[in-house]
């Protein structure tokens, strides 16, 4: 499959056009932001890591029964997906209270949900990613309150298989943040990537993290713990 025109040039990832008018390509880059694009570095083999690591992640999805974008992986840093137009919304689900929740509520850091908190931000990077409702989400056309309800449906299926399969690596997983997009046809799937940049994991015993939040943070390096999550994935 042929590369074709750059069709977005994104924080994380590149999209090209390919000769099928259904079907592109996203490219994993070896950049990583924070605070909305303010801190930005590379580091090497990243795209690769991520890359691989969401492709575990969706592969064990699609077993399960999750309608994703994912075709098939071309090389170590591009997937075939399918296109579908991604809804504005960054969809997030906390299990454990740390990040902009804590910030923006003054809740402990650290404390175990009884259920999952599902959020949704309009992802808009002139305003800063704000959190928004359902309403809201309804009211600005982001989605219709069918499709809000067939995301949450999904995120909510999602966030059991994930928790269950990092679980299983002696990782907690804290919180996520996923993205939907839309069909030609109207179908939703998962789309975008899952990995230790879109998710907050911690070690089982230590609470040690294994996510992004250590160049967020700078509190270590992030190829070695990347590389350690795909460790345990590769050892099950
Ligand atoms: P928070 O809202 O606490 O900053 O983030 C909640 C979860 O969503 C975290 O797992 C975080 O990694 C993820 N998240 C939030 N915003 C973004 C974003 O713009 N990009 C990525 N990759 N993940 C995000």
């Amino acid at each position: 499959m042929e590369k074709g025109k750059l069709l977005y040039d994104g924080k994380a990832k590149q999209v090209y056009a390919t000769d099928k008018e259904d079907e592109i390509i996203m490219h994993y880059k070896d950049d990583a932001t924070a605070g909305n694009g303010v801190k930005h570095d590379q580091f090497a083999g990243k795209g690769v890591l991520n890359h691989t690591i969401s492709g575990i992640i969706f592969d064990m999805l699609t077993e399960a029964g999750i309608k994703t974008h994912l075709i098939k992986k071309l090389d170590d840093r591009d997937d075939l997906v399918k296109k579908v137009k991604i809804f504005p919304l960054e969809v997030i689900i906390r299990n454990i209270t740390t990040g902009s929740f804590c910030k923006r509520t003054g809740c402990p850091e650290g404390l175990v949900l009884d259920e999952p908190i599902f959020e949704i931000s309009y992802k808009n990077d002139e305003y800063g990613d704000p959190l928004i409702n359902e309403d809201h989400a309804v009211a600005m056309k982001l989605c219709t309150r069918e499709e809000y309800a067939k995301i949450k449906e999904e995120t909510l299926k999602i966030n059991a298989l994930l928790k269950e399969f990092f679980l299983s690596l002696n990782l907690k997983l804290v919180d996520f943040k996923i993205e939907f997009g839309k069909t030609a046809d109207g179908e939703i799937l998962l789309a975008d990537e899952i990995s230790p940049d879109s998710c907050r994991l911690w070690d089982v015993n230590t609470n040690q993290k294994y996510d992004k939040d250590v160049f967020r943070q700078d509190i270590g390096d992030l190829i070695e713990t990347y590389k350690a999550v795909l460790a345990r994935m590769e050892k099950k």
